[in-house]
């Protein structure tokens, strides 16, 4: 098939087209060329692509040139999160608007009343699992009569536990219709849902690129746990820009996010524990670009579609490999440039090296030189060995003895068996000692003090 550059290219309903005009949209994106015209064409489609790809629209194009309106809910797409169904129904409400075809987002949080009386008036329900079993429990909303059955990020949605919740949904819907699966990656769950319940399904992976970013650089910086705040402060001061930055915890993201407000910068965080208000106002706000800086946790930025993210930083390495492509994927879109930073403790090295496998690529490192508003200190685990051990090297005017190292170590309240291996060379003592330690000794009152590296960071050949 010839391939298609251009949407007025498609054979597309003309109030399709002009919504996408409308939009400013006129160049398909690859995913769209590729899964469009077969999902008209009635096949079920399982689609590996990331968020930024422009697969919403790919699967909601297909919907709007397939469906009549006016017979109550036609077309279902589940999604992980809220936030993600709010995107989705805006972009569903755009292109519907010339068709005169409603779309519904149904999620928790929110008043379910409201939520009702839309659902009367729609033909296309957008939801999370919980919220759509909810619905239809209370005879509220019925599929019945749908053609078409979306999951959306059908990863992230096992992850969350939604299996269950999707087949108790499934087998409430007619068995002809059609369903596409949309996942940035397909694990053998997945592989195994799409086998169960799908009729010969055509399968598109988009290229490895914009698997793993394309138009992104990638970078590390190598950081204590207790530097991580100065470090993300001199960034923030070193190249200003739209911040995302991602924490494991929503303790953390609000850590973060405080200890930054006190440093005097506008940044916020955006987490589960927030209300739904409070979550949808800080999204409208970073949205528009009153907050440049948003801290979140995975969960909380599924789906998150911001305009403009210049810098993706994993404040704390994801936990998973795929979280990183997901994370990264927030800036850079469509093939607009964004950095994505992770920040690597000397205990996650292991991890970014598993998610350099996973991408196929090298991240090479990055160093921040200015400083930030935050200052640095010395992190004295990054520099300890297996046992917690860190060496100090003090320069001496002249010479001392061990018992006299130990009773300068003791002044400190260090006691003797906190202390490892003293070796005395010419104008230099290299003392040992535990890295919680270490900020006391380097007081002892020596002339000059220094630690000595040990580069566990630097690649091992073989
Ligand atoms: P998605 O991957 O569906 O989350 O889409 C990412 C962003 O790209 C959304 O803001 C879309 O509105 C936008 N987008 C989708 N398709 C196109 C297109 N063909 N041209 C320009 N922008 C698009």
């Amino acid at each position: 098939m010839d391939r298609m550059e251009r949407f007025e290219d498609m054979p597309l309903d003309e109030r399709t087209l002009s919504s996408l005009k409308k939009k400013g949209f006129y160049k398909p994106t690859e995913v769209q060329k590729e899964a469009i015209i077969p999902a008209i064409e009635g096949n079920d489609m399982v689609v590996q692509a990331r968020t930024g790809s422009g697969k919403t629209l790919s699967f909601l194009i297909p919907i709007f040139e397939r469906i009549e309106g006016g017979s109550g809910i036609e077309a279902i797409v589940l999604v992980p999160v809220r936030e993600l169904a709010q995107q989705v129904e805006t972009e569903a409400r755009d292109i519907g608007r010339f068709h005169g075809i409603s779309t519904v987002a149904v999620y928790g949080g929110t008043s379910i009343d409201n939520q009702i009386k839309k659902i009367r008036k729609s033909s296309i329900v957008v939801g999370t699992p919980g919220r759509v079993i909810d619905l239809m429990k209370r005879g509220a909303l019925n599929l019945d009569g749908i053609k078409f059955f979306v999951l959306d990020e059908a990863d992230r949605m096992l992850d969350m536990g939604f299996l269950d919740d999707i087949k108790w949904i499934m087998s409430r819907t007619p068995d002809k219709k059609q369903i596409m699966l949309y996942s940035a990656t397909m694990p053998d769950d997945i592989v195994r849902l799409a086998e169960r319940y799908m009729r010969r399904p055509i399968r598109l992976k988009l290229s490895e690129d914009s698997i793993s970013a394309k138009g992104i650089s990638q970078f590390y910086v190598r950081v204590g746990e207790m530097n991580k705040l100065a470090k993300l402060s001199a960034l923030l001061e070193n190249e200003p820009g739209k911040y995302l930055i991602f924490t494991r915890t929503k303790i953390g993201a609000q850590r973060v996010a405080d200890n930054l407000r006190k440093s005097g910068y506008k940044a916020f965080a955006l987490h589960g524990d927030m209300t739904q208000a409070a979550r949808t106002r800080t999204m409208n706000e970073y949205k528009e670009g009153k907050i440049k800086i948003l801290i979140a946790t995975d969960v909380a930025s599924r789906g998150i579609d911001v305009e403009g993210i210049t810098h993706v930083i994993n404040y704390d390495a994801p936990l998973f490999q795929k979280d990183y492509v997901h994370r990264i994927g927030r800036t850079g879109r469509l093939g607009k440039d964004g950095k994505a930073i992770t920040f690597v403790t000397r205990e996650e090295i292991p991890v970014l090296r598993k998610i350099e496998e996973y991408i196929e690529k090298k991240i090479p490192e990055m160093r921040i030189e200015k400083k930030g508003r935050i200052r640095e200190r010395i992190d004295y685990r990054e520099y300890a060995d297996v046992f917690g051990m860190v060496t100090l090297r003090f320069s001496l005017k002249e010479r001392v003895s061990r018992l006299e190292i130990l009773k300068k170590m003791e002044k400190q309240g260090i006691q003797d068996e906190e202390v490892g291996r003293i070796d005395l060379g010419n104008g230099y003592a290299e003392v040992e000692v535990h890295y919680s330690r270490a900020h006391r000794a380097s007081k002892a009152g020596f002339r000059d003090v220094q630690i000595v590296r040990r580069d566990s960071f630097e690649r091992k050949s073989g």
